[in-house]
């Protein structure tokens, strides 16, 4: 048996199946590119989700968290720490909003969202007790927590995990009418990813962000814009909202903001909405630890020079263009923004992307015929071209 199998093996027999990973062992990482441990290289056209859009072990978030390993890692938000109030102002900053709440998971910080907007809604809106609802959308992925999945649509996340949390209305992605039937007086939010990611990539029709913008402005509740997967430069802008000029109440940041290090999430809106909280009535040991912020400063200022977001844009308008021009018998449809893409095919995609693997190239299909495409923003242009290369080769199969 090579290194290889004997480590899949052990993974085989003693985790929980609840992944279905691509028949790879990474050992080593460096930038776009994965090593396993018979030294084969895979260039990494997923980055984890996002959470890797500055590369794997980026030199300038890897020395953030080294010199930060060397001074303090811990101390719990009992008390305060110098890495702190430089990060929350800095990334409240980066938002263009007041205040930060920062967790660890996306599923957390997501969490964290439901709590202020209902804490808001009863305390500032005037919600009665236990009336508030929060409006959200067909195809949707926030997490795995046993709330989150209470209002997911996808049966494979869902089932079996009764009984569900309540307080929570489902309409079409992209259906700004059967928006506007749902909401009522007692609607604290709409949670809205601005860019379905695990639904494949999913962009909304033109138009639609702004509607639900204007649409909770009118009935006044919060717009809560899931950007943890779409936000901090995926799409080509800081947040995915931009592309429609829209800003909502709050914004739920997580995967990226870690630099593909630590796991940071966090929430992000005004005082008049984040201010509801009062010590004792949220919290998290490891949220906003030194080690996190001190990762998520490098990550925000890295993202203040514009030169990632202009990376994927750039980059991005090339990777569309070269799938824009894939003929129709190989593929059915692409959808995405910058260097985000779900190539939706005619049959399943886990064998294209098992060809790909063998290829050299790294993509994971999202549910049954979607491949995505979300390379780290920091490949250049000939790798970026070489991985489409060989997807062409994979598809024809
Ligand atoms: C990944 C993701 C989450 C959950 O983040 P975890 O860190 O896996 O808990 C929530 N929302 C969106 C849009 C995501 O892509």
């Amino acid at each position: 048996m090579t290194p290889t199998d004997q480590l899949r093996a052990m993974s085989e027999d003693h985790s929980a199946h609840n992944y279905h990973p691509l028949p790879i062992v990474v050992s080593e990482a460096d930038g776009v590119w994965l090593t396993d441990p018979e030294g084969r290289r895979y260039l990494d056209m997923l980055a984890a989700y996002s959470a890797v859009n500055f590369g794997h072990r980026n030199p300038r978030l890897t020395a953030a968290a080294k010199r930060q390993l060397d001074r303090v890692t811990l101390v719990s938000r009992a008390f305060d720490h110098d890495q702190f109030g430089p990060f929350v102002s800095e990334l409240a900053e980066l938002c263009g909003k007041d205040m930060v709440l920062p967790m660890n998971s996306g599923a957390e910080a997501v969490e964290t969202a439901l709590k202020t907007a209902r804490k808001w809604g009863y305390e500032v809106k005037g919600v009665p007790a236990d009336q508030a609802n929060i409006i959200t959308f067909e195809g949707n992925f926030h997490g795995r927590t046993t709330t989150i999945i209470s209002f997911s649509t996808d049966p494979d996340a869902r089932d079996s995990y009764g009984p569900y949390t309540p307080g929570f209305r489902t309409v079409p992605y992209g259906d700004a009418d059967a928006l506007k039937a749902a909401m009522d007086g007692s609607t604290v939010g709409v949670l809205i990813e601005p860019i379905q990611g695990e639904a494949g990539v999913n962009v909304p029709p033109s138009g639609f962000l702004r509607a639900v913008r204007e649409l909770c402005t009118a009935n006044g509740s919060l717009m809560i814009a899931d950007e943890i997967q779409s936000g901090l430069g995926r799409t080509g802008t800081t947040f995915a909202v931009e592309h429609e000029d829209v800003v909502p109440d709050v914004y739920i940041l997580g995967k990226a903001l870690g630099g593909g290090i630590m796991p940071v999430s966090a929430v992000v809106a005004d005082q008049d909405v984040l201010g509801v909280f009062k010590p004792g009535q949220h919290g998290s040991t490891f949220g906003g630890n030194p080690l996190a912020c001190a990762i998520g400063r490098e990550v925000v200022a890295m993202l203040k020079t514009g030169e990632f977001q202009e990376r994927s844009r750039t980059l991005g308008a090339h990777m569309h263009e070269r799938l824009g021009h894939l003929p129709g018998d190989l593929i059915r449809e692409v959808r995405g923004r910058g260097l985000w893409a779900g190539v939706e095919l005619h049959g399943k995609a886990r064998p294209v992307s098992e060809r790909l693997m063998d290829l050299g190239v790294l993509a994971k299909e999202t549910h049954d015929t979607t491949l995505r495409l979300a390379p780290p923003l920091v490949i250049e242009r000939a790798d970026l071209d070489w991985a489409l290369d060989q997807l062409e080769i994979a598809l024809k199969g």
